[in-house]
């Protein structure tokens, strides 16, 4: 080699000593676990987040077969996995929606995401898997749920044992009233109507609260359903609003999706009832259609309407918001919180686009269907 050539072959040597320090760096502190394995799956490195997550001392681990670090239950197949990967690497995730585990050196389990990469060294293919501990998002996730379902528990009891004495007190108001009604002066009379009146707004409360915490907890199964079917019996429901209102309802072709055929007419009758409640000057005209949208439908309920102010986009769909007095427009402002929790247990999402004047179109997507 020339003194020239040498001194070029140094420079590179150097180079490709510092890449190398700074590529240990980088591994060894990153916060997500990084293991490499050669084409046969023994482990050639493992950073420091690797041993902390399955207790092993790296030289515990180096030598030996990534199987290792692989549930009993899944090592079967393993090898077959990797060879799958081998014969067609590219950068992806491991497992495919599933749910992964790795196995710990005391023969716990623990949740993790693998992202897969193959890497081409000197001594060939190899492949870099980054892990990822789910344990503290999967007891965050698991305390959510639980706490969500106590919360609805709480609501469907208090509700469900609401009703009867309720019940009674709206009776015995009745009562007083047919009894007693030419018996008593102005005033009295006045006062049993806001009594009569006020129990009867807090049993539809109580039923619409018991609704709304049934949703989770008692929906039916996720079926191949037709939202025309649907469509049709929220118009039954509400057919005397639509008579009283002389309201047109019209719609367009409506698919079948993957629903609770009762959660969907629930859905529909809610917005069609309040697309028709708050109504404009206008005769009310409700159009109801939908359109494809990936592995979903977009349904979208628009009227002509007061309209809703964007500030009140979101807030209206928590529960006992209202943007109005009682005495303007009747309700008890779950109807939306409803829909919003339908819509969620279904995988959909729901939201409401409007101009204040010009009425609102509510949007909502629900997963398609079998092809038809
Ligand atoms: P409720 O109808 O019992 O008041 P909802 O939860 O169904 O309760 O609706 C919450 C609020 O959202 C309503 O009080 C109203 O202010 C607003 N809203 C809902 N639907 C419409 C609509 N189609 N047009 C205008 N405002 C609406």
């Amino acid at each position: 080699m020339s003194p020239a050539g040498a001194l070029q072959h140094g420079a590179v040597m150097q180079q490709q000593s510092r890449d190398e320090k700074l590529f240990r760096v980088a591994f060894e502190s990153s916060p997500c676990g990084m293991v490499m394995v050669d084409r046969d799956g023994t482990v050639i490195l493992v950073n420091r987040e690797i041993e902390r997550l399955f207790g092993y001392a790296r030289e515990d681990l180096l030598g030996r077969s990534i199987d290792t670090l692989v549930p009993q239950n899944l090592r079967a197949e393993h090898p077959e996995n990797r060879a799958a990967f081998i014969a067609y690497p590219q950068i992806r995730a491991m497992g495919a929606g599933r749910e992964l585990l790795g196995r710990r050196r005391d023969g716990s389990e623990v949740p993790v995401e693998i992202g897969l990469n193959p890497v081409e060294t000197d001594d060939g293919l190899c492949v870099l898997a980054s892990v990822v501990d789910l344990s503290a998002r999967k007891r965050a996730e698991e305390e959510l749920r639980r706490s969500n379902e106590e919360l609805e528990q709480f609501a469907s009891v208090a509700s469900h044992e609401l009703r009867e004495p309720l019940r009674t007190v709206a009776s015995y108001v009745d009562l007083l009233e047919r009894r007693y009604g030419d018996k008593l002066d102005s005033a009295a009379t006045e006062f049993i109507a806001i009594a009569v009146d006020g129990a009867k707004r807090m049993q539809r409360m109580v039923d619409d609260l018991l609704s709304y915490s049934r949703v989770g907890s008692r929906g039916g199964e996720m079926v191949p359903t037709d939202s025309g079917v649907a469509f049709d019996v929220a118009i039954k429901n509400l057919g005397a609003a639509i008579a009283e209102t002389e309201a047109r309802v019209e719609h367009s072709a409506l698919p079948v999706v993957r629903a609770d055929a009762s959660q969907l007419q629930r859905l529909f009758t809610n917005l069609i009832g309040n697309a028709v409640k708050f109504r404009g000057t206008e005769r009310p005209l409700v159009r109801v259609a939908a359109a494809r949208d990936g592995a979903f439908w977009r349904f979208t309920v628009t009227d002509n309407g007061i309209g809703i102010n964007p500030k009140d986009f979101e807030r209206i769909f928590v529960i006992f918001q209202r943007l109005h007095l009682r005495e303007e427009y009747p309700g008890t402002g779950i109807g939306l919180a409803i829909c919003w929790k339908i819509v969620e247990r279904h995988g959909g999402r729901i939201w409401v686009e409007s101009t204040p004047g010009s009425g609102s179109t509510f949007v909502f997507t629900l997963p398609a269907g079998p092809e038809q």
